[in-house]
């Protein structure tokens, strides 16, 4: 079964409307010579407009989403950001990141409104789970884990953010494995770790919903993925893309990212001049 690959850039809380654009622009370059392959940018939302407005005629792999939103159309709700603001804005939502559960307390049950919400919006969610493994508790010289580090058990995480979806809408969604510990740090998990870890979540979702919704889905890794950590990742066969951070803020680090992906598939149509 082929699934299409995919490589997703989190912008966070990073540039300036002026960088966004130019990296846009350039990402917008290398989709139009790569087949097969998905690329979603998460911009902040405040220049989503912009952006939208300024890339006309998207080439097909080349989609746009958001960070965060709140998982209701419209209502009384200060600050936030509803479903119906973002029809026509973003395609993917991204639900479960790690800053959101630890800065914003964010919990399993809120995860799984959001998905709910979000699939009967027509957003595509990108659930993102992770746990907070022994090696993260040696650094910091503890042997215990605190409540919110047992909560954040990958399977329970992936278990309750799936809770009440019918077959057919969980093999559209796009599970991403965050390891806390490997977000941001450098420390990125080897490919073999990352292979295990979603081979686990496969055969999980064989057995809660079906194997053909297994074999659809997609699942993807992130945590200090660059340019040189890229290609142990596109041997694994259950990894299907990965999620980019830091690395998706610089043409220099991303696009050789994107191309790695798409080589891997032997789609890339020709070799756009971009350094
Ligand atoms: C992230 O923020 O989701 C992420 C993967 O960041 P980085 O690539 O910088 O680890």
């Amino acid at each position: 079964m082929h699934r299409r690959p995919m490589v997703i850039a989190n912008w966070k809380m990073h540039t300036t409307l002026a960088e966004a654009e130019i990296l846009a622009r350039r990402v917008f370059k290398v989709a139009e010579h790569v087949d097969d392959l998905d690329i979603v940018l998460l911009p902040p939302v405040i220049w989503l407009p912009s952006l939208l407005e300024s890339l006309h005629h998207r080439p097909r792999g080349l989609h746009f989403g958001v960070q965060n939103f709140y998982p209701q159309a419209e209502g009384d709700v200060t600050g936030e950001i509803g479903t119906a603001m973002l029809k026509g804005l973003a395609e993917y939502v991204l639900i479960g990141h790690s800053d959101r559960r630890l800065h914003f307390g964010e919990t399993n049950e809120e995860i799984n409104k959001k998905v709910q919400v979000a699939l009967s919006s027509g957003f595509r969610p990108i659930i993102c789970v992770g746990e907070l493994t022994q090696v993260m508790l040696k650094e910091k010289g503890r042997g215990r884990p605190t409540v919110l580090e047992r909560k954040s058990d990958v399977l329970a995480q992936l278990k309750t953010a799936l809770a009440g979806l019918a077959d057919q809408r969980v093999e559209h969604l796009v599970i991403c494995y965050e390891p806390l510990w490997a977000i941001g740090t450098g420390n990125n998990v080897s490919g073999p770790h990352v292979e295990a870890v979603l081979e686990q979540l496969r055969d999980y979702l064989a057995s809660a919903f079906s194997p053909s919704v297994a074999e659809r889905i997609r699942l993807i890794y992130g945590g200090s993925v660059n340019p040189s950590t890229i290609a142990e990742y596109l041997s694994q066969p259950n990894i299907d893309g990965v999620l980019v951070g830091k690395a998706a803020l610089t043409t220099q680090t991303f696009l050789p990212i994107i191309e790695a992906v798409a080589d891997r598939s032997h789609h890339l149509i020709q070799h756009p001049d971009h350094r």
